[in-house]
């Protein structure tokens, strides 16, 4: 049977297209309508592209057939697609469909095409192949009879997975770095090197580039790094300008800078970018390392289980086109690297998080594949790197954890620190540094001290089988283990959220979880209970019968924690004394453990200092409050949890203090022309630092590329007006816009009420929260198509970086107000103090309009609008906007004229407000 004898169906917003099987009725593609749909998938194999996303479509959530997106992961694994009918078009060279009926047939000839490259000789993918497929076979994979007409048994063995991946070489640790300073000139010629010799000259770049070096100059007291604030407006060449000096400083002194991002969108510009100021190689190595932490990485371990029958039915399969991706991939990042994002949701489950490392269960040098595992090769690598892209919350995790390190694992600690997307430091470091005692969190400890409970297949293992050897050689090692292992049994086990809604809670931890639940159900008032959100009460007035079985939990926590401490000391003695098996592989091994152990303990601190705490008199530094998780009314977790009032405080102790250079850069990072808010969030205030501050403002001409239309007739919670303007708004510009909501709801209520609508007239719409499609997918999917309009929430408020046409229409539902949670209210309570609770929530507020706008202008070229639907948008919130951006305040009629004429048709335009109106109250 060939692929064109099968059946394709296609189906989208706008209605459903079948094909039949070529042969019976050749080439007929016809409308069909959803149960004929249905049906029609039931009898046959159907070609489909996203099965999920068709199953959607249709409503019908247990659709199945044969998707080319599985095909497409089998023959080209770790290579990029869009998963759109016109992404798949362009991956395999053929012509764009025009319509949605023409999209049957291309699934016919794609499906053909995909097969014949199994008979191309030159096919880069072939090897593993047979033996993936032999598995796939039995699995009943839809795709392996035809795959298996063409792919013929190899006549030698062929190398599979763990054969093919390379091995890590350890490499000397490196000396200090030289202690040097950069000189403006040479800065300012290394800029000119990486622009290119044909590029304009940016005065902003240059003083930008140069204001860098400053933070590389040798430190001049202990706990005193250098600190630049340094604001540059979108446009500025701000990565080439930072990167100038960093690369010169590397190079120059042997020494690491790490560049830290939010989003995965600046860190795959980053390491764009950085290949202009570096080589691919330098001295056998690659001098710029792209590191996320562990829980990114495909652990090798966890897969080899899964492929030997720790994953069943469909997930089985997906563990084997991981397989696949794996053999050929960079580096091994699950998570935003060359792992289709698309390929977990194609499988319904969690199961691309249950290949990484998520628990710290790694085994290290006691891992067979341990000189080949990804997460240690790349952990190496950053070590010897000149260069090292990270995440905000791996830099902050690195620098906290790196106290009290020796050897080469100090060489993991960041020094110099460039904070690109600096204004969401503040945001990282609240996550960083805060301690939740739940459910969700404690049961996550169990199983790493028990191993999974009873049924569970797979190699999952607690600590006992972890270091059994140390046990063995160690009484007082193996006691403490067994003590830890009894302690944590007082911790929530597998059910313990039924238990809790049936009032039985079993153990010290469940009961306080039980009783945390009645507490936050009795006193939330935050009107999340008839909406199904999660309720949340403050840490206050707990009553006595609270405060006594917190105290119990206190000592079930005190148990665990003390044996393990003990355990973690016993490690470092073996470590010290050296018996005659702890070779260089064991050492590594136990070394890991010591560590993954350290801060296991740190985590049960924490949360014993929160419960010692409730009763007492509060701690001024921390916010402490209950809450009850809940998502469309279903509870999924509940418990204690404690904010620092200023997480830049810890953030000042662990990250800044120990660092001789420390830049915080953003297009965002002032609020208007203000600087202290972001001193203040800086930290530099905890160490006595005065930081250095640099600003350059954007080169964009706003006010011919921009015009931002406040909607003044859309009434607020009025959902049917709310949908008909989206409607409206992005028929009138064609597609291209981005809205954002501050609410799932309202975005659920508003996809489904115009989806249909948008469709029939050839837009297509696709929302975060509603589409199973993960976001990246999702922003590429946009990217891809100018007609296309992508619905979403907070991610997608400064995660998109979309230049160009396919953005030019950005609608915010309303003025994002912060939502007054209870840590929202301490805040604000603590600034009001100082003078500033308004204002405190007007940062928040300019600091989102700001981002939001900045998705809109990404290149000189760019022109859109930027509207909110708001009656009553105050004129102070207004300085988010870059100097000279027009701003309208008008009814919906006016402003739909105004989007569907482009943002140069000045003829119509209206008298704009006044900078001096912009300003006022
Ligand atoms: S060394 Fe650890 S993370 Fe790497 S493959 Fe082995 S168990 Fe997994």
């Amino acid at each position: 049977m060939s692929a064109a004898a099968l059946p394709a169906l296609h189906a989208s917003h706008g209605g459903c297209w079948m094909r039949d099987a070529q042969g019976r009725m050749a080439g007929s593609t016809r409308p069909i309508g959803k149960g004929e749909a249905i049906t029609a998938a039931a009898d046959a194999p159907l070609l489909m592209l996203n099965a999920p996303l068709v199953a959607s479509r249709l409503g019908y959530p247990d659709l199945a057939g044969l998707d080319l997106l599985e095909l497409f992961a089998f023959i080209h694994p770790a290579r990029f697609m869009v998963p759109t009918p016109k992404g798949l078009a362009h991956a395999l060279d053929l012509p764009e469909p025009a319509s949605d009926d023409a999209v049957p047939a291309l699934l016919q000839t794609a499906a053909a095409a995909l097969l014949a490259t199994c008979d191309d000789p030159l096919w880069g993918a072939r090897e593993g192949a047979w033996s993936a497929l032999q598995s796939l076979a039995r699995l009943h994979w839809g795709w392996t009879d035809l795959l298996a007409q063409r792919i013929r048994r190899p006549e030698r063995a062929e190398r599979w997975l763990f054969a093919r991946l390379p091995e890590w070489e350890d490499a000397p640790e490196r000396p200090q770095p030289a202690q040097i300073v950069l000189e403006d000139g040479e800065i300012a010629g290394r800029l000119a090197e990486l622009t290119g010799s044909g590029a304009e000259t940016r005065a902003g770049q240059q003083d930008y580039a140069r204001a860098a070096g400053a933070m590389f100059a040798p430190r001049r007291a202990v706990h005193q790094p250098h600190i630049l604030l340094a604001q540059a407006g979108t446009g500025t060449g701000k990565t080439l300008g930072y990167l100038a000096a960093a690369s010169l400083w590397a190079q120059r002194s042997g020494g690491t800078v790490w560049v830290s991002t939010f989003t995965k969108a600046l860190q795959r510009q980053l390491r764009r970018e950085s290949r202009r100021a570096f080589p691919e190689v330098r001295d056998g190595k690659p001098p710029v390392v792209v590191r996320k932490g562990r829980e990114n990485y495909l652990c090798l371990l966890n897969l080899e289980d899964a492929l030997q029958g720790g994953f069943t039915g469909r997930a089985a399969i997906m563990a084997q086109l991981v397989a696949r991706w794996a053999a050929y991939s960079q580096d091994g990042d699950m998570i935003g690297g060359d792992l289709p994002g698309w390929l977990g949701t194609l499988f319904r489950r969690r199961g691309i998080a249950a290949l990484t490392d998520q628990r710290g269960e790694c085994v290290y040098a006691g891992c067979p594949h341990y000189r080949k595992c990804f997460i240690e090769r790349a952990a190496r690598a950053s070590a010897q790197a000149e260069l090292v892209i990270a995440n905000h919350a791996l830099v902050m995790v690195n620098a906290a954890r790196a106290s009290g390190i020796r050897g080469s694992d100090a060489a993991q600690r960041p020094t110099r620190i460039v904070f690109d997307e600096g204004h969401h430091v503040f945001e990282a470091a609240d996550a960083m540094f805060a301690a939740a005692l739940t459910g969700a969190e404690t049961i996550e400890l169990r199983r790493w001290v028990i191993g999974p409970e009873s049924k569970s297949r797979g190699r999952r293992r607690g600590l006992a089988a972890r270091l059994a050897d140390v046990a063995s050689y160690d009484e007082e090692g193996a006691r403490a283990i067994g003590q830890a292992r009894n302690a944590a049994e007082a911790l929530p086990g597998d059910g313990w959220l039924a238990r809790m809604s049936e009032g039985a809670p079993y153990g010290p931890i469940e009961t306080l979880l039980a009783a945390t639940r009645t507490l936050v159900l009795a006193r939330d008032e935050s009107g999340g209970q008839d909406a199904g959100y999660g309720l949340e009460t403050e840490a206050a007035e707990l009553g006595g019968a609270y405060i006594e079985i917190a105290g119990h939990a206190q000592e079930a926590l005190e148990a665990l924690r003390q044996p393990l401490v003990r355990l973690g000391l016993r490690l470092e003695a073996l470590m010290a004394d050296g018996p005659d098996w702890l070779d260089g592989p064991a050492r590594a091994r136990i070394e890991g453990a010591r560590g993954a152990i350290g801060w296991r303990a740190d985590l049960l601190a924490g949360w014993i200092a929160l419960l010692a705490r409730l009763g007492g008199p509060g701690d001024p530094d921390f916010v402490d409050w209950l809450a009850l998780d809940r998502s469309d009314g279903r509870e999924w977790d509940v418990g204690l949890h404690r904010r620092y009032l200023d997480p830049m405080k810890p953030f000042a102790a662990a990250v800044l203090a120990p660092a001789h250079g420390v830049m915080m850069t953003s297009a965002t990072l002032r609020d208007g022309h203000d600087w202290d808010s972001a001193i203040a969030r800086s930290g530099a205030g905890y160490l006595d630092v005065t930081p250095q501050l640099f600003a350059a403002d954007s080169p964009f001409d706003y006010a011919s590329q921009a015009e931002v239309l406040i909607v003044t007739d859309v009434p607020k919670g009025d959902i049917p007006a709310l949908a008909a303007a989206y409607a409206q708004l992005i028929e009138a510009a064609g597609g291209g816009a981005l809205g954002l909501f501050t609410a799932i709801r309202r975005l659920r209520a508003v996809n489904g009420r115009i989806a249909d609508r948008l469709a029939r007239g050839g837009l297509a719409l696709f929302a975060q929260h509603v589409d199973p499609i993960d976001t990246g997918t999702l922003v590429d999917i946009f990217r891809d198509d100018p007609r296309a309009s992508l619905l979403g929430t907070d991610a997608l408020r400064d995660g998109v970086d979309v230049p160009g046409h396919s953005l030019r229409l950005v609608v915010m539902e309303q003025v994002p107000w912060p939502k007054p949670s209870i840590l929202h209210r301490a805040r604000r309570l603590a600034a009001s103090a100082r003078g500033g609770g308004q204002a405190h929530d007007d940062h928040i507020i300019r600091a989102r309009l700001a981002q939001a706008f900045g998705r809109l202008i990404r290149t000189r070229t760019d022109r859109g609008h930027f509207v909110v639907l708001s009656s009553a948008f105050p004129s102070r919130l207004l300085s988010a906007f870059p100097a000279g951006t027009p701003v309208h305040r008008l009814t919906l009629d006016a402003a739909l004229q105004r989007v569907s004429g482009g943002v140069s048709a000045r003829e119509t335009a209206l008298p704009h407000e006044s900078r001096a109106e912009k300003e006022g109250p």
